[in-house]
């Protein structure tokens, strides 16, 4: 709620913060129980720096992350331990941080005595039966990291995140690596063990065609802001900022419809040190007026949008309407 994430920038006389990197700047959604919300965008959007402040692995500068009923950015960063094992993280490569001389069978024991999940004597059995649930076996608890291929890397990543009985698990980029058919593999696993463990996925990634695949919920982000959330088929089949069409634009799939919408995005994205006035996409956006580098935008439902769609656009219903033309006839 609120939240906002900025980097101080140090430089000048002394060292002194001259500027800030506004990598989340004010944004506010919710995540409901046993729901998969994506969060896309561009490389910068904010999308990961997102995911870190609810963990508080970064102190969120402002707003709360409220996690059933508690407002963690408020506990004692002694406290947050205790929520560590509701709320887990899966990285790209999880074994990029680990001790290559652990074993799987380390790793996992690892996360179970930090959070004091399972009695000693009963974390070998434990052990096989997280890695029987992702897929993986009992000879393999003895092996080292790079005896593993990347997807079943992720395996033994997600069964770690398992290990501690998690509520919420952040997949950042969890699949971003990995061959397509592997890919689906992995996330057809987090698909079943979200209905076997009643988990819910805040899953952050830039590949439209994996978050399509995964999502209930998607949560389109723009240099530190959120321009459009909405439920997967809203926001796939119907979407309205013209920064998500210009994303959906770049996913090549034969579509007789998809000329009308199209949207070719240019320049580069904007640094979030000094983002643009008004509507962040003002810099790059076919359909920019006046208004829109002067006036920030806000998230709201326009006509013709379903309940909890919501983008954020000056001009969702003129365009819409064809009275908001783009400035170039885009080919
Ligand atoms: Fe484009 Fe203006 Fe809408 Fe921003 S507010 S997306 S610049 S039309
Ligand atoms: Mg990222």
């Amino acid at each position: 709620d609120g939240l906002k994430q900025y980097f101080p920038i140090k430089g000048g006389f002394l060292g002194r913060t001259v500027n800030h990197v506004k990598a989340v700047d004010d944004i506010s959604f919710t995540i409901h129980e046993g729901e998969t919300v994506s969060i896309v965008g561009e490389s910068g959007c904010g999308k990961s720096t997102t995911g870190r402040a609810i963990l508080r692995l970064e102190e969120p500068t402002e707003g709360k992350v409220v996690f059933n009923g508690e407002d963690l950015t408020k506990l004692p960063k002694g406290e947050m331990r205790k929520h560590r094992k509701d709320l887990q993280i899966i990285f790209q490569d999880p074994y990029a941080s680990i001790n290559p001389r652990q074993t799987v069978s380390d790793v996992l024991n690892e996360a179970m005595e930090i959070q004091k999940v399972v009695p000693k004597k009963e974390r070998r059995d434990r052990i096989i039966e997280l890695l029987e649930t992702v897929g993986l076996n009992a000879a393999q608890a003895d092996r080292y990291p790079h005896e593993f291929s990347g997807g079943q890397r992720q395996r033994i990543g997600i069964a770690r995140a398992l290990s501690v009985n998690p509520k919420l698990i952040i997949c950042d980029e969890a699949v971003s690596a990995l061959d397509v058919s592997i890919q689906a593999q992995v996330l057809n696993l987090l698909d079943e063990l979200q209905d076997e463990y009643n988990l819910t996925y805040l899953f952050i990634s830039h590949d439209l065609g994996v978050v399509r695949h995964i999502s209930d919920r998607v949560i389109v982000m723009y240099v530190g802001k959120i321009v459009e959330i909405g439920d997967k088929h809203s926001i796939f089949d119907n979407p309205k900022h013209p920064y998500t069409k210009a994303l959906l634009s770049a996913i090549p799939v034969p579509d007789p419809d998809r000329e009308r919408n199209h949207i070719v995005l240019r320049g580069d994205v904007p640094s979030p040190i000094d983002p643009p006035s008004g509507c962040r996409f003002h810099t790059r956006c076919p359909f920019a007026q006046e208004k829109c580098r002067v006036d920030v935008p806000e998230l709201v439902r326009h006509d013709g949008m379903q309940e909890g769609h919501e983008a954020a656009c000056h001009f969702v219903e003129e365009i819409e309407r064809g009275e908001v033309k783009p400035k170039e006839l885009q080919v």
